[in-house]
């Protein structure tokens, strides 16, 4: 029997996780990120000071890896649990440089693929309805104004002690946004038969109950 896979695309900030793991758990998929394997690539370029044209030799002993702990997702960078210290701002920015690459992209893609055809899976990124899921049963492009998601991070940071300001973070969003849409290999766009949800007017429940209700309209399925 073939496995139920579920696309969700869009730019950083949007909620795309938080979201797909909320519908995840409705659905009983498995919710994959695959953000957090372009930030560990980034993490082993950046700790090992690998200059750009030794990147893709390099790959071949970087040994990424995803493990599913009770359901949820972790990353490995060889036997090293690096989940929680790829979430930095230089880590993310090194993620949108480096995602760029193509032997990166290379690097990653079956290890995508190799998930999606052995288990149901919601999938979330910038490519995955484009590229590396085009047969996904359905496709969600999922966005919100660059203000509000700046918004919504600002407020996350708020309780932390070195919060950025606003401007800084809407500022790394705006960049980040022009980065992922504007390089050469699988930039960030809608596919064209992806339904688009806006989420800037929605609160995390109403969100995650538009895409519950795309899910159902496209597969038939409950959730
Ligand atoms: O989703 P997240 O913000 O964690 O992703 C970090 C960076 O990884 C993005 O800015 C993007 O450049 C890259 N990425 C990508 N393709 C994906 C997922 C993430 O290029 N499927």
């Amino acid at each position: 029997m073939s496995t139920i896979n579920i696309a969700i695309d869009g730019p950083a900030g949007a909620g795309k996780s938080t979201i797909a793991k909320m519908v995840s758990a409705k659905l009983g998929y498995i919710y994959v990120d695959t953000g957090a394997l372009y930030r560990t690539v980034a993490l082993y370029i950046t700790e090992n000071n690998i200059p750009d044209e030794d990147i893709e030799k390099s790959l071949e002993k970087a040994d990424v890896s995803l493990r599913f702990i009770d359901g949820a997702q972790r990353v490995f960078l060889g036997d090293r649990d690096v989940s929680d210290v790829i979430r930095t701002p230089e880590i993310s920015m090194a993620a949108s440089r480096t995602s760029a690459i193509p032997a990166v992209r290379a690097y990653l893609f079956e290890t995508q693929q190799k998930i999606a055809r052995e288990n149901n899976i919601i999938m979330d990124g910038r490519d995955i309805g484009t590229v590396v899921l085009p047969n996904a049963d359905v496709k969600i492009f999922l966005t919100a104004s660059a203000e509000e998601r700046a918004n919504r991070r600002y407020k996350e940071l708020a309780e932390k002690p070195d919060c950025p300001p606003y401007e800084d973070i809407l500022k790394d969003i705006i960049q980040r946004d022009y980065q992922d849409m504007h390089r050469e290999i699988a930039p960030l766009k809608q596919a064209e038969d992806a339904v688009l949800v806006d989420t800037t007017e929605l609160n995390l429940e109403q969100s995650a109950e538009a895409i519950v209700k795309v899910i159902r309209d496209k597969t038939g399925r409950e959730a």
